[in-house]
């Protein structure tokens, strides 16, 4: 099936990075939340990060502006639906809320398109469950920051059919990025490693352990690119716990959140969208 058109529901972090992607790539772009100033944020942040493209010459201006000229913005999610092709779910990490946006994308979407999901953690077929149209809905999940993380998790549920597969594995390809193909269980590959990471995190802090020498052990001891606080504070802490609780929910209670994940998450220690996590930004 061919794609022209994508939806992209919800523009916090990750929708707005979708949509720049998707822009960049060459389709046509319809970005809808409910709330006008995240629309704002979201087309300022998506002109910051191809102005950084341009000045470091990895992306002519001109293409920019091209990219920039196939977004658009809008609060009504009709607008968002009518000539969709494949709609990219991007709102918050919560099953009564995007059981809510499945059962409104039924009723207002073409019925051939496709139906996508950027979850963390929730089982796909648990979200399509609410649609008549299983064969249509995949797991897209996409890594933060969208235009610089390579890999996309795609995450076929019980119903999802082949030609919904190999047109999302061919939409990835034409976005510059690799397909990791995961089982649809709650927290796929990357949330069930990474959730763990952070849960554990948070289990050496409350033994006294300091985030900063956490983050420098994981970086200069073991290699990766990030410490996980560093990482958690990206991500924000309420996507780990709500992770987190979809997996004790199915797998019991090796994954439950810790209590100090919680405390932080209640305070509002969300990481780099409030402004304060384990770092001030
Ligand atoms: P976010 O809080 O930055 O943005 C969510 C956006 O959804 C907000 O702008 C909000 O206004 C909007 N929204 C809420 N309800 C809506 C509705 N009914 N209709 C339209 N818009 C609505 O969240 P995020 O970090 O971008 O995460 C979005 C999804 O992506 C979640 O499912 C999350 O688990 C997943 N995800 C997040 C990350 C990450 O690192 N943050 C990584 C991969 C996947």
């Amino acid at each position: 099936m061919e794609l022209n058109s994508v939806g992209v529901i919800g523009a916090g972090a990750m929708g707005s990075g979708i949509a720049q992607v998707s822009a960049v790539a060459g389709y046509n772009v319809i970005l809808q939340d409910i709330y006008a100033d995240a629309l704002e944020r979201a087309r300022v942040s998506i002109e910051k990060s191809l102005g950084k493209m341009v000045s470091k010459e990895k992306m002519a201006k001109a293409d920019m502006d091209a990219a920039l000229d196939r977004i658009q913005f809008t609060t009504v999610l009709e607008d968002a639906c009518k000539d969709a092709d494949l709609i990219i779910e991007a709102v918050f990490e919560n099953l009564e809320i995007k059981h809510d946006i499945f059962r409104k994308l039924t009723e207002l979407c073409k019925k051939e398109a496709i139906l996508g999901t950027n979850t963390s953690a929730l089982p796909i077929t648990e979200i399509a469950s609410v649609t008549d149209r299983g064969d249509k809905i995949i797991g897209v999940h996409f890594m933060n920051p969208v235009p610089l993380m390579k890999g996309v998790e795609v995450i076929r549920g019980q119903l999802t059919s082949d030609e919904t597969m190999e047109t999302v594995l061919a939409f990835i390809r034409n976005l510059g990025k690799e397909s990791i193909i995961a089982v649809d269980y709650a927290g796929f590959i990357v949330s069930r490693m990474v959730d763990v990471i952070f849960n554990e995190a948070m289990k050496l802090i409350q033994e006294g352990n300091k985030p900063e020498e956490i983050d420098k052990a994981c970086t200069l001891c073991l290699g990766h690119p990030m410490g996980p606080c560093r990482l958690l504070d990206l991500a924000g802490a309420e996507i780990a716990m709500h992770g987190m609780e979809t997996m004790e929910r199915d797998f019991g209670d090796e994954y439950k959140p810790h209590p100090l994940l919680k405390k932080r998450v209640l305070a509002g220690l969300l990481g780099k969208k409030t402004g304060r996590g384990f770092y001030e930004y």
